[in-house]
């Protein structure tokens, strides 16, 4: 990845503390000169919000993160107890590969709905299928209330023992736009237009899941690697629109598949609607799996596509803007 980055960009490797619109500046947290800009591209991220992960529970937030998980993972006895926290796409994927990894744990699952909730019926029974069949304990309909290295205890008062408890619930974006008086939405993403340009700093362009676009054409959109690929690329478009006097174009992204890895050997595959309703067609087991595997790698092999052509990613369009259904 740095090999491909230094190639078509001056690496600065340090924490942006704030953006002085006004000036176009933007400060960092080491203390190191500000930076001037002519244009500006905001694509913090999204992260586990620190003040909702309890305290007790590990957070999954990058590899030294996960790194400290493997560890405590490797330390525990057998039969000893994994609480997973959070029944969405990430708690399924982080259940799967511990349950597989360290077969003589017992791995439990424990979400606020229904897990896998947001897949079709059938998509649903499938992975719930694989889950018990690697021996995932599932608990659905329980918040979690607070947990400590032992055990967690939910809002009914259960008290279930853990030996390590990882979190998996709730994601949120840096205050760094909030705190730097540019304009946010009340989850702190920077809003921008339908071209992905600040309207009140129009130097400012703003992709990935730090971002709030507009419903008209993002709507259907959720916090993925799915949308935020085409909302960098539509980025730069707008950016080589925006220097070359042009007009931006409105994005227009939407999904294809949604891939889910169960353990390294399993997977399952949904195909959407652009706008991101489950379709009748699935792919499960091992060739899923390789599918997902596949994927995750092409990621990196569009980025140096653009390098060697730019304009070469593509994506799939999104639906028609609402206004024009
Ligand atoms: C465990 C896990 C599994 C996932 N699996 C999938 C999946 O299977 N499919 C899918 O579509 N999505 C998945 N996602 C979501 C996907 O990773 C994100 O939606 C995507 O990475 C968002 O891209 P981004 O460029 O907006 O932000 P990021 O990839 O988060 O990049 C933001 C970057 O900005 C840096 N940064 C933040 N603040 C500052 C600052 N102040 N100064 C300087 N740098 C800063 C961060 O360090 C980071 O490098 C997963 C996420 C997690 C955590």
């Amino acid at each position: 990845m740095w090999s491909v980055l230094n190639q078509c960009a001056d690496v600065v490797e340090d924490e942006a503390s704030r953006i002085d619109a006004e000036n176009r500046k933007v400060y960092f947290a080491s203390g190191r000169a500000p930076i001037d800009y002519d244009i500006l591209l905001y694509s913090v991220g999204s992260t586990q919000a620190s003040d909702r992960i309890p305290v007790g529970a590990f957070a999954l937030r990058d590899a030294a993160s996960a790194s400290r998980i493997q560890a405590r993972l490797s330390q525990l006895d057998k039969g000893a107890a994994v609480s997973i926290i959070g029944g969405g796409l990430t708690g399924i994927e982080l259940s799967a590969e511990v349950a597989e990894r360290y077969p003589q744990l017992q791995v439990r699952l424990v979400s606020r709905g229904v897990i896998a909730d947001s897949l079709s019926g059938s998509g649903r029974h499938a992975v719930r299928k694989r889950l018990s069949a690697m021996g995932v304990e599932m608990v659905e309909n329980t918040d979690v209330q607070r947990c400590d290295i032992w055990s967690v205890t939910t809002s009914g008062g259960d008290t279930l023992p853990s030996d390590c408890t990882i979190w998996a619930a709730g994601f949120g974006t840096p205050a760094l736009a909030r705190e730097s008086g540019l304009p946010t939405d009340a989850e702190g993403r920077l809003m921008v237009d339908e071209s992905l340009s600040c309207s009140q700093y129009p130097e400012i362009f703003g992709a990935g899941d730090a971002v709030r676009v507009p419903d008209s054409v993002a709507g259907h959109l959720r916090m993925s690697c799915a949308a935020a690929l085409p909302l960098g690329a539509h980025a730069a478009d707008s950016i080589i629109a925006r220097l070359a006097k042009q007009t931006p174009d409105a994005l227009s992204a939407g999904y294809a598949l949604r891939c889910i890895s169960l353990g390294r050997r399993s997977g399952f595959i949904q195909a959407v609607t652009a706008d991101d309703r489950p379709r009748p067609l699935v792919v499960r087991g091992r060739l899923a799996g390789l599918a997902k595997e596949q994927i995750c790698r092409m990621t990196l092999s569009w980025l140096k596509g653009e390098l060697r052509r730019s304009g070469s990613y593509k994506w799939p369009k999104g639906p028609l803007p609402t206004e024009a259904r």
